[in-house]
């Protein structure tokens, strides 16, 4: 009895080869700079910020050097799979601009020559290749049952030995290939694990393309390649996965960098180059002056869907992101204005290697300022979009009136210093809706605020009559044929003909002169007009609202305060 007769016995229908695989699956014709990169994400639920973060940065590398990239569904976890979530992740990433080369799309649809791209799909080379092992001696079945494997732990723990199935402890390593052969024919479960020749106390010297040199401890664990439910393990199935499909850098979260010395020994067993490997930090926050990762669980920002529901711009995440890996983006982007973070070229050396952290304020005010230089058509299909996602309400008023809506976001933009009032689509309505004369009429008007300020911290009420006359007198006046400083201007001469003034320091010591200042006055435009003091420029929303609707609603106000 041999090892191929092993081989044959548990791999009877297995007929090709390493060889044949190597034909099926040719290197890639890239250029020697191009990098071959992938996103491999498992299909247990929603997309994680970090997953997000690892897959915008693996496709830019592979956009900029003119490569490949792909994504691989590694579903050989099957408990914790979750039905569907494999291609919402898929659609989710296209969000963001990270679309594959090739690689799995859903369940029942793929692209590219390296395929199939789904894990569950692959049995044939993950046991072609495992049947090779087996035949020179480097991976064996093991007919340990778990209570066996949980005795053998406590008794290394005991010891305090290193824990694991390795050396003298892997019973079934030197099992006599006959018994092997029998117990598996007789139908005994088993698994298969691969004989590692390693040794702990041997250090094996690394370089990755993040953290530079490492020294790591040599492998001697004989891992579980292939579990009882005939799906291989994680860390062999990217090994093959990553060889066949030619992946030149390995881009994966830093969770990875123990169990790289496996991955090591078994591409070197198998004579397969190494790839390259960048292992990217791990998105922490600061949680009670505590560092500690993104958590699914605890965390609104780990999952994507919260910045997209929210209606944070894509281009706004996407460039937070990209100031999170590489730490000379936000100097580059103040140089590059007019530049599209496309042209950002990442590098490996400017990323971060000891958790990024993650920071919601940065992310509003990268947001604020990418909007705020979105023109008002293009910014108001965005917000169209995402409304008819997340408000539909919101979305209907919009398409209702679309020039309407687009003239309110032209509000103080598309020039030099553009206002920077949004942050997300969802910051947009509650500070625009008093402009829809439906809601201006809905808005409680029975306590309007006639305060004004004395001082810094005190207050005081200016009477309903005056603020009527002064409404009266403004709307006698009114004229918005002019430009803004005129408007001003003309408002400025009716509120200092009514003890309004614009002598600051004057007011400052004797308010009692006075109802208050010039800019109170406009307040009460403000408050007449939207029924509340602050709004967006009160000149513009004056001009797209109509004389006809200003004048109504300054009647309105008149009406209430003069009961
Ligand atoms: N499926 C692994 C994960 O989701 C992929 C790791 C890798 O990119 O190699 O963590």
């Amino acid at each position: 009895m041999t090892n191929k007769d092993l081989a044959d016995l548990i791999f009877p229908n297995i007929k090709s080869t390493i060889k044949d695989l190597e034909e099926r699956y040719p290197e890639r014709n890239l250029n020697p700079n191009a990098m071959v990169t992938r996103f491999a994400p498992s299909p247990t639920g929603f997309l994680h910020t970090g997953s997000l973060f690892t897959s915008l940065v693996s496709y830019r590398f592979a956009k900029q050097s003119g490569g490949v990239f792909y994504i691989r569904l590694e579903d050989t976890d099957t408990k914790r799979e979750i039905e569907g979530s494999g291609a919402e992740l898929v659609k989710q990433l296209k969000v963001f601009g990270v679309i594959p080369d090739e690689g799995y799309i859903s369940d029942t649809e793929e692209k590219g020559s390296y395929g199939p791209y789904k894990q569950s799909n692959r049995s044939e080379i993950y046991n072609t290749v495992i049947k090779y092992l087996i035949e020179i001696g480097r991976a064996y079945p093991c007919f340990a049952t778990s209570e066996e494997l949980a005795k053998l732990r406590e008794e290394q723990t005991a010891r305090k030995e290193i824990p694991g199935y390795y050396g003298k402890y892997a019973i079934y390593r030197d099992y006599p290939i006959d018994e092997a052969y029998n117990r598996i024919k007789n139908g005994d479960p088993y698994i298969i694990r691969f004989k590692s020749m390693g040794n702990h106390n041997n250090k094996i010297a690394f370089h990755d393309e993040i953290r530079g040199d490492l020294e790591l401890t040599e492998n001697d664990q004989d891992i579980v390649i292939l579990k009882g439910d005939g799906l291989p393990t994680y860390h062999f199935a990217h090994l093959c996965d990553d060889h066949f499909m030619h992946t030149t850098v390995v881009t994966r979260g830093e969770e990875w960098l123990p169990s790289l010395p496996i991955h090591l020994e078994l591409f070197d067993t198998l004579g397969f180059k190494r790839p390259r490997y960048a292992h990217f930090p791990v998105i922490m926050k600061v949680d009670n002056g505590v560092r500690r990762k993104l958590s699914k669980r605890k965390d609104n920002e780990a999952a994507v869907e919260f910045f997209l529901k929210s209606g944070y711009p894509k281009y706004g995440f996407i460039e937070y992101l990209l100031t999170i890996a590489n730490s000379n983006y936000e100097e580059w982007r103040d140089q590059n204005k007019d530049k599209s973070y496309n042209d950002f070229m990442l590098s490996f050396e400017k990323m971060s290697l000891d958790g990024a952290l993650f920071d919601l304020e940065k992310v509003e005010s990268i947001s604020k300022e990418r909007m705020a230089y979105r023109k008002a058509s293009v910014l108001a299909d965005e917000v169209l979009d995402w409304a008819s996602i997340y408000e539909p309400e919101f979305a209907n008023r919009i398409s209702r009136n679309k020039e309407f809506f687009t003239s309110i976001l032209n509000i103080e933009r598309e020039k030099e210093n553009p206002r920077k009032d949004y942050a997300k689509y969802s910051d947009i309505y509650p500070i625009i809706s008093f402009m829809y004369s439906d809601v201006y009429d809905s808005i409680d008007k029975s306590s309007l605020d006639l305060t004004v300020k004395v001082g810094k911290k005190d207050t005081k009420e200016v009477s309903k009559a005056v603020v009527v006359e002064f409404l009266k007198k403004y709307m006698e006046n009114y004229n918005l044929d002019v430009t803004e400083e005129e408007w001003f201007e003309n408002m400025k001469q009716i509120a200092e003909s009514m003890k309004f003034t614009s002598d600051r320091k004057a007011y400052k010591e004797n308010p009692d002169e006075y109802y208050g200042q010039v800019g109170d006055a406009a307040g009460f435009i403000r408050l007449a007009i939207a029924g509340r003091k602050s709004t967006p420029n009160i000149y513009y929303v004056q001009k797209i609202l109509g004389y006809d609707e200003v004048l109504r609603r300054v009647n309105v106000t008149i009406d209430i305060l003069s009961k």
